[in-house]
């Protein structure tokens, strides 16, 4: 009887013990168990924006890995739409971007993902334009939060001045239904943006900042 009894007590103390070690490891891994879909915008026949050398699609593919390896290690499954420098596009489609956009919006849904980010750099005609900036499409109403919370995470560790804004009208995000946004981390045609964003330092810190507005965004909800 002595020895069940002890048995008993043995079992008990061993769940209570592997409670508070899932526990431990839940406090450890904040994005344990969610799923986030990075989609590094452009690749193949599309660099996306240029200055002499400097293409976007392989940016853009930096941040996301550099981004990748830190969501994980807080417990995040984590989905690239590419992994390499290469355009998502069925063969002999006659509207290459279409298909492109199509099949990364396909595979964001069907992960039936938590949050995805769409990492791409911005550039316009003037060099004037600096800083990261947020774009969400208003049909999920937590767009918007993401949105506004990765827009203070800019601001606060990448020092940009802009702010987030509403879109309905970019094709990729018009298909995708899971929660997530567009995040254009730097001008490609600013001076100090364009410098900064080749640095693999700067990269570091774009990727960190999307990790602390992930955290941010899931420890509100
Ligand atoms: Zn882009």
């Amino acid at each position: 009887m002595l020895k069940y009894k002890c048995g008993v007590f043995l079992l008990f103390l061993f769940c209570l013990c592997s409670v508070q070690l899932v526990q431990a490891n839940n406090n450890k891994m904040p994005l344990m168990g969610k799923v986030i879909y990075i989609d590094p915008g452009h690749g193949g026949s599309d660099p996306g924006a240029v200055y002499r050398d400097i293409e976007e699609h392989e940016i853009n593919l930096k941040i996301s890995l550099k981004l990748e390896k830190l969501l994980s290690e807080q417990g995040a499954i984590v989905f690239l739409t590419r992994y390499g420098n290469y355009d998502l596009s069925v063969n002999h489609t006659i509207n290459r971007k279409r298909s492109d956009l199509s099949r990364r919006s396909n595979m964001i849904n069907q992960s039936l993902c938590d949050l995805f980010i769409s990492i791409h750099l911005n550039a316009e005609e003037s060099g004037r334009w600096k800083g990261a900036e947020v774009y969400y499409d208003p049909k999920l109403e937590e767009n918007e939060e993401i949105a506004k919370v990765f827009q203070q995470m800019f601001k606060k560790y990448l020092y940009s001045k802009r702010s987030y804004k509403k879109t309905d009208d970019l094709y990729l995000q018009d298909r995708i239904n899971r929660p997530g946004v567009l995040v254009e981390v730097g001008f490609l045609s600013n001076a100090s943006d364009r410098y900064l964003l080749t640095q693999d330092s700067y990269q570091n810190q774009v990727a960190q900042t999307l990790l602390n507005g992930t955290l941010t965004y899931f420890s509100s909800k």
